[in-house]
C-alpha cells in the first residue's frame, strides 16, 4: 500500500486566533512542501492554506484510530513549489511571535494580494503562447524565437494556417503568466563626485562591522547620493538593493534618482494593481530585477541575495503597520539584514528618540552629516498668532503674506502646509452652539467644500450638508477652523493671479494623482502647493525658496507621548523644502504657543538639544526609549463588556510586580464600536512578549463581540 502524507497547515478562521495548524491527508504521488498553498474543506467551506510540515504514514486508517478522528484530503495543491521560501517562513513565525499575532496574518501582509491564502485569491493574468516545434515554420514565417505570443503569431499566420499547423503538431499553444521583461542591467556614472563630508560616511560605512547605521544629516546633506553610492557597490557585488520610503508620493523622486545611475529598477507600492505587483514579485524572486523602491510592504519582497537596505525617513510612522500584524519594518529589516549579512542604512534629519539613543550606545552605528550641500539651511521665523488675531489676521500674518508675494515676483515657488483636509474641521449651529458630529464615532465632521458635504475623517462617513440643526431646527450653520480647501480659497483671494495646487488626501484619490501634482509642480505649472503631511516629506524642488507652515503646534495638544517628537519633526522635515539649490531659502513658522521647546528648537533645527531636553521627559514619564510598552485594546458594540475586559486584563498584569499598568482608558468611540486601552510597560522586551502570549493563550474571545488588538511598541498612542 502507498504511503500517505500527513500535511499540517495553517488556516483563516473567525473564531480560532491562536496559532494551531490542522492536519489533512494528501494521497497522491506529488510531495507537498512547507510554504505551499492548498486549498482544503473546513466546516464545509472550502479554504486556502499554508503548508507547515508534513510526515507520511504508512497506514491512514490506523493513523485515525490512533488520532481518534478521520482526517479529510486536501483537495488541491495550488503551487508548483513553495511561494514563500525558508527565509520569509521563518521571518513570518519570529514576526507573529513578536507581534503577538497569528502566523497566517503575516503570511498574509508579506504577500501580493494575487498570492494571498484567501479563497477569493485572484488568479494571475494568463497570456496565449506559441511554442514552435518545427524549426521550418520558424523560418517561413521569420520569427527569431520559438516562443511568441499568440497575438503576434496570429498577426503574421493566417486562421486557415494556424489551424493547420496546430492541428499538425507543429506548433503548440500554452498558457502562461502575464510578466514584464525584465531589463538587462547597467549601471551609470554619477554626474559629479562625493564630497570629503560623504566619502567619509561611506567609509566608515563599509568599514564598520556593525550592519545596522544610523545616517542622522540634515536634510538635503546628500544622504540620497549616499545611498546611490552604497547601491552601486551592492550591485557590483551582484547583489540586489532594497530602498524604502514613507510614502508612495516618495516613491516617484526617489526612483527617478536611481533611474539616472542603474536600470533593472523595480517599484513596489500598495498602489499597484494586484497584476502590477505580483509581476514586480515574480521578476525579484528570480533575480532579474536587482533593485527595489517601495513602501512598507517591499520589505517582503523574495530577494535572492540582498547587499543594502535602506530605510529613508525612519522616524516616518507610516513604517508601522497599523492593523495586524503590528510590525515595524525597522524591526523587520534589522532582521533580514542580519540573514543575508548586508548594511542597513536608516537615515533621516530627524530620527526617532529611539533609534538615535540605540544610536548613542553603539548599539546602532552612527554616521552623521553636518552640512548641506548647495546652500545653508533656509532662515526660519516663528510667527506669533496671538499678536496676529489681534490685528484681524486669523490665518495668514503680514509676515508670511509679504514674503509669498516676494516670491511670486521672482517667480520662485512656495509650499504652505497645513496638516488638517478639508473646507473647516467644525460646523456648529449659530443659534443653539451644536456641533455636528459623526453618527458612528466621537468626531465631529469636518465640511468639504468641493463636493459640499460633511465627511467624518475617522470613518469616511459623509452626508450631505443642507440639513437643519436636529437640536433646535435652525439651518444657520457656523464652519470653524482652517482646511486645506478653505486655505487654498483663502491664499487665492490675496493673490488671484497665482496658480495654486493642492495635495491631500482628497485630491490624490485617484491612481497617480499624487504623481501627477508633484510632476506639475516640478515643472512648474504652478507657483504654490499648499497640502497636509504629505508634501512635507523628502521632496526636492529646487525652485521653492519659500515654507509657510500653519498651525504649527496644533499636533501638540494631542496626549500621546510622542506628539512633540512628532510636531519637531514635521516643522524640520517641512523647513527643509526650502531653499535647496541654489536660491537661499526661508521658512515661516506661524504658532499660537512659540515658547514652547519643541517648536523654538524646530524653528531652529537642532535637534541634537532636542533630543537631549525631549529624553529627559522621556526619562521622567518612563516612556520609551527607556522602557518597552505594549497597548491592550478592547472594541465591541456592548459598552459594559469591553470594559470588564479590560479591566480584567489590567488587574491581570498589575499582579506582576516587573509590569506597570497604566488604565484601561476609554477612548473614542469609532465607526459604532466602544474602546478601551490597557498600556502595559516593562524594562525588557522579550519578557513583556512571553507575558502577552501568556495572557493572550488564556483569554476565550468571540470575534463577533470583542476584537482585541495587541501592539508591541506603538507608535502612537492617542
Ligand atoms: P538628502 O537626501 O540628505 O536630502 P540629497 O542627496 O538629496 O540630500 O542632496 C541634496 C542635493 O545636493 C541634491 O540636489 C543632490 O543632487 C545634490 N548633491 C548631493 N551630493 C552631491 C555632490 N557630491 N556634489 C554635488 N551635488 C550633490
Ligand atoms: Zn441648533
Ligand atoms: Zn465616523
Amino acid at each position: 500500500m502507498n504511503k500517505v502524507q500527513i500535511v499540517n497547515i495553517y488556516i483563516e478562521h473567525p473564531i480560532m486566533q491562536l496559532n494551531t495548524t490542522f492536519s489533512y491527508f494528501y494521497q497522491e504521488k506529488r510531495r507537498i512542501e512547507r510554504g505551499m498553498r492548498v486549498k482544503v474543506d473546513f466546516n464545509g467551506q472550502k479554504i486556502v492554506g499554508f503548508v507547515d510540515s508534513t510526515f507520511e504514514v504508512d497506514n491512514l486508517q490506523q493513523h485515525q484510530r490512533q488520532l481518534g478522528y478521520q482526517l479529510k484530503p486536501v483537495e488541491e495543491v495550488i503551487d508548483e513549489e513553495p511561494i514563500i521560501n525558508d527565509e520569509l517562513y521563518s521571518l513570518g513565525l519570529w514576526m507573529s511571535r513578536q507581534t503577538i499575532s497569528p502566523v497566517i496574518s503575516c503570511f498574509q501582509s508579506m504577500l501580493p494580494s494575487t498570492l494571498k491564502p484567501v479563497s477569493r485569491a485572484r488568479k494571475a493574468v494568463l497570456e496565449n503562447w506559441v511554442i514552435i516545434k518545427n524549426s521550418e515554420v520558424q523560418q517561413t514565417y521569420g520569427f527569431d524565437k520559438d516562443e511568441i505570443l499568440l497575438k503576434h503569431f496570429k498577426e503574421k499566420v493566417s486562421a486557415y494556417r494556424y489551424r493547420k499547423l496546430k492541428d499538425c503538431g507543429h506548433i503548440e499553444v500554452v498558457k502562461k503568466e502575464k510578466r514584464a521583461e525584465a531589463e538587462k542591467f547597467k549601471v551609470f556614472d554619477a554626474p559629479y563626485s562625493l564630497t570629503k563630508e560623504q566619502k567619509q560616511a561611506v567609509e566608515t560605512i563599509n568599514k564598520s562591522d556593525n550592519n545596522v547605521i544610523l545616517l542622522h544629516g540634515l536634510t538635503g546633506s546628500g544622504k540620497t547620493e549616499i545611498y546611490l553610492q552604497l547601491a552601486r557597490q551592492a550591485l557590483l557585488d551582484d547583489r540586489q538593493v532594497l530602498i524604502l520610503v514613507p510614502e508612495i508620493s516618495l516613491t516617484s523622486q526617489m526612483v527617478k534618482r536611481f533611474r539616472d545611475r542603474f536600470n533593472s529598477i523595480a517599484i513596489y507600492h500598495s498602489g499597484l494593481s494586484a497584476q502590477e505587483k505580483y509581476q514586480q514579485y515574480t521578476l525579484v524572486r528570480e533575480g532579474q530585477v536587482k533593485i527595489v523602491v517601495g513602501t512598507r510592504s517591499a520589505i517582503f519582497m523574495p530577494f535572492k541575495s540582498i547587499g543594502l537596505i535602506v530605510l529613508d525617513e525612519e522616524h516616518d510612522g507610516s513604517y508601522k503597520q497599523d492593523s495586524t500584524p503590528k510590525y515595524n519594518t525597522r524591526d523587520i529589516a534589522i532582521r533580514r539584514s542580519e540573514t543575508h549579512n548586508c548594511k542597513l542604512i536608516l537615515g533621516s534629519a530627524t530620527p526617532t528618540l529611539e533609534s538615535y539613543a540605540r544610536a548613542i550606545k553603539d548599539v546602532y552605528r552612527l554616521v552623521s552629516l553636518d552640512k548641506r550641500i548647495n546652500q545653508d539651511l533656509p532662515k526660519s521665523y516663528l510667527v506669533d498668532m496671538s499678536k496676529e488675531i489681534r490685528k484681524g489676521n486669523y490665518i495668514i500674518s503680514s509676515a508670511l503674506l509679504k514674503a509669498i508675494r516676494e516670491r511670486l515676483e521672482k517667480k520662485q515657488q512656495v509650499i504652505l502646509l497645513l496638516n488638517r483636509r478639508g473646507y473647516t474641521p467644525i460646523v456648529k449651529c449659530s443659534s443653539c452652539s451644536h456641533v455636528v458630529m459623526c453618527p458612528h464615532c466621537d468626531v465631529a465632521l469636518s465640511y468639504h467644500k468641493d463636493d459640499d458635504r460633511l465627511v467624518c475623517h475617522v470613518c469616511g462617513h459623509s452626508q450631505t450638508n443642507d440639513l437643519s440643526c436636529p437640536k433646535c431646527g435652525s439651518k444657520m450653520w457656523r464652519n470653524y477652523g482652517v482646511g486645506t480647501q478653505r486655505l487654498t480659497e483663502e491664499i487665492q483671494k490675496h493673490f488671484p493671479q497665482a496658480r495654486i495646487i493642492r495635495m491631500d488626501a482628497d485630491s490624490t484619490r485617484k491612481k497617480d494623482a499624487h504623481i501627477k501634482i508633484l510632476s506639475s509642480f516640478e515643472n512648474q505649472k504652478y507657483d504654490i502647493l499648499i497640502g497636509t503631511q504629505m508634501i512635507s516629506k523628502g521632496l526636492d524642488f529646487p525652485n521653492v525658496t519659500l515654507v509657510g507652515i500653519f498651525n504649527a503646534d496644533g499636533p501638540l495638544q494631542r496626549t500621546d507621548y510622542r506628539s512633540v517628537e512628532t510636531t519637531f519633526d514635521l516643522i524640520v522635515q517641512a523647513s527643509g523644502r526650502s531653499g535647496r539649490s541654489v536660491n537661499p531659502g526661508e521658512v515661516y513658522v506661524q504658532a499660537y504657543d512659540i515658547s514652547h521647546y519643541g517648536i523654538r528648537l524646530a524653528v531652529k533645527q537642532d535637534y541634537i538639544t532636542f533630543f537631549n531636553n525631549e529624553m529627559s521627559y522621556r526619562h521622567a514619564g518612563k516612556y520609551p526609549p527607556y522602557t518597552f510598552m505594549a497597548a491592550i485594546s478592547f472594541a465591541g458594540k456592548e459598552e459594559e463588556a469591553i470594559k470588564d475586559r479590560a479591566f480584567e486584563a489590567s488587574s491581570y498584569f498589575r499582579n506582576d510586580s516587573d509590569i506597570r499598568v497604566l488604565g484601561p482608558s476609554r477612548l473614542l468611540k469609532i465607526k459604532g464600536e466602544y474602546r478601551y486601552r490597557i498600556v502595559i510597560k516593562s524594562k525588557d522586551k522579550q519578557q513583556l512578549i512571553e507575558k502577552l502570549w501568556n495572557w493572550y493563550e488564556g483569554q476565550s474571545i468571540n470575534k463577533r463581540q470583542l476584537s482585541v488588538q495587541i501592539d508591541v511598541d506603538p507608535y502612537i498612542l492617542d
